[in-house]
């Protein structure tokens, strides 16, 4: 093993949470609709497994539009870390984005650097938590999703089956399945 290795920081996989630890229901805020979608509660358990902390990294655009309010994130994050603990996992945190452009809220209806695809969510956590970016992962079903995390300079895992957008810089993995995701980005440092 590398003995500056440590000094690089954790490794991290940054989970979207609508349409990749859940079923996609716009705007859903409400913490009794939250269920991890088949599959992934397995796929985290191996991602864990395989040595990387656990973050959800969320666009709630909701908020900045003005549908529902910024204290609605608090009890959403508690569902989030119940649920990982139900399931035997440890959420390290969970970092929103509350802002949209031109929204209807008069505070988070902004332009902002964490919106996906902007990297600022991954950047934060990876300061607050010591993270190694380089040997981290952002995972996500939305091609922001994969963006986001080639602008914080991560490795991708894309939930989709869709083809790749044009001239695209490719993910790392693309599944369609979280579990077969799962599988995929722990064995890709083996390979
Ligand atoms: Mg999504
Ligand atoms: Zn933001």
């Amino acid at each position: 093993m590398n003995p500056h290795s440590k000094s690089l920081g954790r490794k991290a996989i940054f989970l979207d949470k609508d349409g990749t630890l859940m079923e996609d229901i716009p705007y859903n805020s409400d913490p009794e609709k939250f269920r991890f979608a088949e599959g992934v509660a397995l796929g985290l358990a191996h991602l864990a497994q395989a040595g990387y902390s656990l973050f959800v990294v969320s666009n709630q655009s909701g908020v900045g539009r003005g549908y529902f309010a910024f204290e609605c994130l608090a009890p959403m994050e508690a569902e989030l870390k119940r649920m990982f603990r139900e399931s035997g996992l440890n959420l390290q945190a969970v970092a929103w984005c509350p802002h949209y452009p031109g929204g209807g809220d008069a505070v988070y209806g902004i332009e902002c650097s964490c919106r996906k695809p902007h990297p600022g969510m991954l950047l934060r956590l990876a300061e607050e938590h010591k993270l190694n970016l380089g040997t981290s992962w952002m995972v996500g079903d939305r091609w922001s999703d994969v963006e986001a995390g080639v602008a914080a300079g991560c490795r991708t895992g894309w939930l989709s089956a869709e083809a790749l957008p044009a001239n695209a810089m490719a993910p790392q993995v693309q599944a369609s399945s979280f579990w077969e995701l799962a599988k995929k980005i722990s064995s890709y440092d083996v390979l």
